[in-house]
């Protein structure tokens, strides 16, 4: 089965007491070990698209299925328990939490889905090995790089071992050689652990280097190229 998959998938929203049908019927399939980028101009959905699939936000129409499972008539627990296993996020600003180490940062989501602290720090010690960030566990936020910032948001993503990584922008705001950096980084995460990802991006370099191109056209999911 597909790691995600979306049909039929509709989301609107009201403004100023307009209907804004933003996603009209999307069918999208994403499988595993796939890195497909999502390039659209600003306003097309992407963010929509990504919230939807990532069970932040319910349709009002269609089905997302995470990991072969049906998610739009779930308890909102057990919604809430397939993305905190099954989906990591990675935005265009890290959301690290300040006050905590860059390891505990990745820590974090782990012990919320009970994994031990002694487990848990044993496999943030191992991404940030991964990611070349060994050294700089015990900083916190503020004393790391933006690059290094957005490695160890990628680090916390993965910390669960999810099968979906869904990621907004997550180099806009980083120049072009760190940008790439990031992307490496990400790429081999993806590469070592058969991780499905969908990368809302601008950086149509970076976007030709994944095994996908898609667009949102009028509400729907277009394969580009
Ligand atoms: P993108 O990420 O491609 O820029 P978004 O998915 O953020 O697009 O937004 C698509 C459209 O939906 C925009 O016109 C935006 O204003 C509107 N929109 C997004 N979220 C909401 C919301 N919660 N309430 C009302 N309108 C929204
Ligand atoms: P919650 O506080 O709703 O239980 P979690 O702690 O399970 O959320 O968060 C799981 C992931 O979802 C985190 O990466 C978090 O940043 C992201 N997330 C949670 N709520 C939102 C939201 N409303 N918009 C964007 N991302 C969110």
């Amino acid at each position: 089965v597909p790691a995600l998959s979306l049909q039929k998938v509709g989301r609107s929203y009201d403004q100023a007491g307009f209907s804004l049908d933003i996603l009209r019927g999307a069918d999208f399939q994403l499988w595993g070990g796939q890195s497909v980028a999502l390039i659209a101009p600003s306003g097309a959905g992407k963010s929509t698209l990504l919230h939807v699939a990532g069970l932040l936000e319910k349709p009002d129409a269609g089905e997302v299925y995470v990991g072969g499972f049906a998610t739009v008539d779930m308890a909102d627990d057990e919604r809430t328990a397939l993305r905190r296993n099954e989906i990591g996020f990675v935005y265009q600003f890290h959301h690290l939490l300040p006050e905590f180490s860059a390891i505990e940062n990745i820590m974090l989501p782990q012990m919320i889905a009970g994994y031990s602290k002694r487990e848990a720090g044993e496999r943030a010690a191992q991404l940030l090995e991964y990611l070349g960030l060994a050294a700089r566990g015990k900083h916190r936020p503020a004393e790391l790089s933006g690059g290094e910032q957005q490695r160890v948001a990628i680090a916390r993503a993965v910390a669960n071992g999810p099968g979906v990584l869904l990621a907004d922008e997550p180099t806009g705001n980083l120049d072009p050689k760190t940008a790439n950096h990031v992307f490496e980084a990400l790429d081999a995460i993806v590469r070592a652990t058969g991780l499905a990802t969908l990368i809302a991006t601008h950086n149509m370099e970076l976007a030709s280097r994944m095994d996908r191109r898609v667009t949102l056209q009028d509400g729907l999911v277009v394969e580009l190229d």
